[in-house]
């Protein structure tokens, strides 16, 4: 199994010990039971980020400096040596796996590299070769997020904050005066017959310019934009907003007439900050037009034209009135254009109108058409006539490169992409997804989503560290593309070190080790005795190697954060699909959420990070770990405080304080175990179940409560039970040691180090961690002792609430268990249920035995409460207490009697309903049934 290896651009914190931990916890249940269980690490050095943080650094950028000085503690003569990107990544990659061994994370550092060892690079050069020879690197011509600054492509690990850039695709739509162009971005531009002016934004700069053989009148943002995108422009001067306001343009598919309105809430940098209006159709426009005429409703100039606008109705959709947008504004009860209801509304009139609209009459040939249909025809008309050009925005703007620069869309030429959208590779990966586990099941929804919708992603950089592509050396292969297949790498690694011949022969020049050693060791092609003369590696490595590589692959289990379904588990999905055969593809994938420090968000501002290694010196690797194991499942974003950390600490401490108790001296337990033995183990066989149960599917949270919590309830329960120290005749010493042992198993994948003290404390030679995961041993589990023991604590329970309830401090306290007849009634009862015999003809059955028709009415009226409750009862139980027959409640309670007399620190008596010589003063007995024994108190 592997976790995500990590960034060195920084001390790792409290928060990245949750993948790995999970990890590890993994990796040491799994070895447990018997798996020889490879858990290796390497360190990511590819890509911006390392150059980024080291320029800031550079820099001298102020929140770099108090991050590193304040919270992680780095003097500031070591910061000098971090200005460096190669030296951050070193100086942080040792901090880092400092971290992972004080934090005992059971890693096989022989495997241990980076992303910019040569021999890694040749690797990936392989990687990268075999794509293109499968046809899936293509060169061509698409839309990328971008950094003007860098001139390179961006990726969500290029962007601050790691935001995914995300593309999307508007219209502009041509309105025209006099030969000059106002194009409009619109998603929707079969709303164009249904405008009745457009908006530009008072305050924003725009220009005229001549766009490829055109004049436009667009945002000067706009400049920028349409020239990454493929356009000459060359700007003619600069206009101000007045200047095009109140003045008219033509709509090129209506030919009407169109005033350009002020509208405040227009993005100069949104499209070509030029909008065209539809309040018909669209809550902003209804909206602002509203406002318009409110504050212009006293001025010659504007009235009139506003007068004149009034909203055209387009669409008919089936339950909305002619204004659809009034009827969502009035729904939504929106106030003013600044309302932030109207992006609801919005958002629900385009999806409407898009799968239930039928443009009306108004709109000339398109009448009588699906919205859906009009879009498309109406696209096709204005392309015809030239009206119409697209444009490529980033949806989720801003998105701020590394570097500092706000990002845009570039499109960029013969440039290389991984073709994600190749039909026949995702057949594939989405083969390989539906044969694995996917922990939680719940996100394999938005793996199919992401394996459906990823097309052609740039995969080279000009900036950061990495390896060349092969075939244009202009290019680095960027970070999220030379990741995804490493897992191979790291069964070569442990080869690729100083004693091993390979390294010896090509660590000086990597050119030189050809591609039929990864052909042979990583996918089995070419016969031994060939590789080994094309490469002068012996036979006896080569044939170890791939032995050993198809030993450990495929991967069992990859550990990543649950952000990165859509994208980095995604591609290894996809590369592995492609690159290897069927059986080596990956088994499954453990995605988990984030950890929050006291409840919030960690943050730089909140400054509530805890650096991994400060929190390991101050709480413990053991309280570290459990803490971001212990309050959530893997889904979930789990929260870390100093309270738990403490908290687990003591848990831990208390422990390995009964191990100090019981001692390294074992006892033999000479007598013959009592059921409240026997109890204690079937709790703890059941516990050893739960704990198997939860970690098969690592639900750590659970397992940690079963394992550390919930036992020491039953430990509770039996002391309590047995009571103060008694002569050797119980055997109390050699159960608990039993119960400890078990447990300390069951912890040595969770606190390992708390774990293996235990373990030597209660006299046991080696580590736990070498021994074996408990079994549960389904002998050892005896339900007849959970039941009693139930009833022990139920009556316990019962008369604490009586001597309560009365005030009375009891002298003697008398408990009277079922007659005899009671139990035969019981059982018969259970059963008439079982079979759903009407309530009458029991009745009649057990008044038909003449021993019970003998007690007359007492036997009739306990037989229809008895058939009453039998009815009621879940049919589990049920099911049980029919197995379990009669219980020798007499026996178990005068077995519990010293407990009893403990507890209430007065004689017990015992009697069973009908017994000769009872004593029954206040004539209890005959309330007695089973289960639920009479109680008398004096
Ligand atoms: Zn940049």
């Amino acid at each position: 199994m592997t976790a995500a290896y990590p960034y060195p651009n920084s001390p790792q914190h409290i928060g990245h010990a949750r993948t790995y931990t999970i990890a590890d916890v993994n990796a040491r249940y799994h070895r447990m039971k018997g798996y020889n269980t490879l858990f290796p690490m390497g360190f990511h050095y590819t890509g911006s980020p390392l150059f980024a943080m080291a320029k800031r650094l550079r820099e001298g950028d102020p929140e770099i400096i108090e991050t590193f000085t304040k919270i992680y503690g780095i003097p500031k003569s070591t910061q000098e040596k971090l200005k460096d990107p190669k030296s951050m990544a070193s100086y942080f990659r040792d901090d880092i796996k400092k971290g992972m061994v004080e934090i005992g994370f059971s890693i096989d550092w022989r495997r241990e590299f980076t992303t910019i060892d040569p021999l890694y690079s040749r690797y990936i050069e392989w990687h990268f070769l075999t794509l293109n020879r499968k046809g899936l690197i293509t060169r061509g011509t698409h839309p990328v997020a971008w950094c003007p600054n860098d001139k390179s492509p961006v990726g969500v690990v290029d962007t601050q904050g790691d935001m995914e850039p995300d593309i999307g695709e508007s219209f502009l739509i041509k309105f025209e005066k006099d030969g000059v162009f106002y194009p409009t971005s619109t998603l929707r531009p079969e709303t164009v017959f249904g405008v009745t002016n457009l908006w530009v934004n008072p305050k924003a700069t725009y220009v005229r310019a001549k766009v490829d053989e055109e004049l436009w009148i667009i945002s000067r943002e706009t400049v920028e934009k349409l020239q990454h995108q493929n356009h000459k422009v060359a700007v003619e001067r600069e206009i101000q907003a007045d200047e095009l306001l109140w003045k008219t343009v033509r709509n090129p598919v209506t030919g009407n007439a169109i005033p350009v309105f002020p509208g405040s809430f227009v993005e100069p940098d949104n499209g070509t900050g030029v909008v065209m209006s539809v309040p018909g159709h669209a809550p902003y426009d209804y909206q602002a037009l509203i406002d318009l005429k409110a504050r212009y409703a006293d001025s010659a100039g504007a009235g009139p034209f506003l007068q004149a606008t009034n909203h055209i109705s387009i669409i008919r959709i089936e339950g909305f009135s002619d204004l659809p947008a009034k009827d969502l504004i009035e729904k939504f009860a929106v106030k003013d254009q600044n309302d932030p209801h109207l992006e609801h509304a919005t958002q629900e009139l385009y999806s409407k109108e898009f799968h239930d609209g039928v443009m009306k009459e108004n709109t000339g040939s398109y009448s009588g058409m699906t919205v859906a249909k009009a879009r498309e025809a109406i696209v096709q008309e204005l392309t015809r006539q030239g009206n119409i050009e697209t444009l490529f925005e980033l949806k989720n703007a801003p998105v701020v490169c590394r570097c500092g620069t706000r990002c845009l869309v570039h499109i960029l030429e013969n440039q290389w992409f991984i073709n994600y959208g190749d039909p026949e590779w995702k057949k594939l990966a989405h083969k390989c997804l539906d044969q694995m586990i996917i922990l939680p099941e719940e996100i394999r929804a938005e793996f199919n989503y992401t394996l459906d919708w990823l097309r052609e992603r740039a995969c080279a950089r000009t900036v950061g560290l990495g390896t060349k592509l092969p075939w244009d050396q202009n290019w680095i292969i960027e970070a999220l593309s030379d990741s995804v297949v490493y897992m191979a790498y790291y069964i070569l690694s442990k080869y690729f070190t100083k004693d091993w011949v390979v390294f010896k022969k090509f660590e000086k020049d990597t050119s030189k080790l050809p591609d039929a050693f990864f052909n042979f060791t990583l996918l089995g092609e070419g016969a031994v005795d060939g590789v080994a003369e094309e490469t002068g590696i012996p036979k006896r490595i080569l044939s170890t190697i791939r032995t050993e590589f198809e030993y450990f692959y495929p991967v069992d289990m990859r550990h990543s954060a649950r952000e990165l379904v859509s994208n980095h588990l995604s591609f290894y999905i996809f590369h592995h699909s492609t690159l290897f055969p069927e059986r080596q593809w990956p088994k499954g994938i453990v995605a988990n959420g984030f950890v929050l420090m006291e409840g919030a968000k960690m943050s730089k501002s909140l400054q509530n990070i805890i650096p991994l290694r400060q929190g390991i010196a101050r709480f413990g690797a053991d309280p570290v770990r459990v803490g971001v194991l212990a309050t959530a499942e893997l889904g979930q974003d789990t929260s870390f405080s100093e309270a738990l950390a403490t908290s687990i600490q003591e848990r831990l401490g208390t422990l390995l304080g009964q191990a100090r108790k019981l001692g390294a001296k074992k006892t033999a337990g000479k007598s013959k175990p009592s059921t409240l033995d026997r109890w204690m183990i079937s709790r703890l066989s059941n516990a050893v179940h739960a704990a198997t149960t939860a970690l098969d599917r690592l639900r750590v949270r659970e397992a940690v409560n079963i394992i550390l919590y919930q036992l020491d309830n039953d430990v509770a329960w039996y002391n309590r039970r047995l009571g103060p120290k008694k002569p050797r005749s119980d055997n109390r010493g050699r159960i608990l040691r039993r119960v400890l042992e078990t447990r300390t198993r069951m912890m040595a994948p969770l606190a390992p180090h708390t774990a293996e003290e235990i373990w030597s404390r209660i006299g046991n030679k080696g580590f736990v961690v070498q021994n074996k995961w408990p079994e549960e041993k389904e002998m050892e589990k005896d339900p007849r002792a959970e039941s009693a023991e139930g009833l022990i604590r139920h009556v316990l329970e019962d008369t604490s609430e009586i001597v309560k309830a009365t005030s009375i401090t009891p002298k003697r306290v008398a408990y009277y268990t079922a007659a005899d007849w009671k139990w035969q009634v019981y059982l018969k009862a259970l059963k008439a249920a079982d079979e759903q015999m009407r309530q009458g003809d029991f009745i009649k059955e057990v008044m038909g035995d003449p021993l019970l028709r003998s007690l007359g009415k007492s036997a009739a009226d306990y037989a229809g409460k008895a058939i009453q409750q039998a009815n009621q009862m879940p049919d589990e139980m049920r099911k049980s207490r029919i197995q379990d027959g009669v219980p020798a409640e007499t026996t178990i309670f005068a077995e519990a009697a010293d407990f009893y007399q403990r507890e209430f620190k007065c004689a017990i008596n015992v009697w069973k309903e009908g017994d000769p010589g009872i004593s029954d003063p206040k004539g209890r007995a005959r309330m007695a049934e089973p289960y639920r024994p009479a109680i008398y108190l004096e």
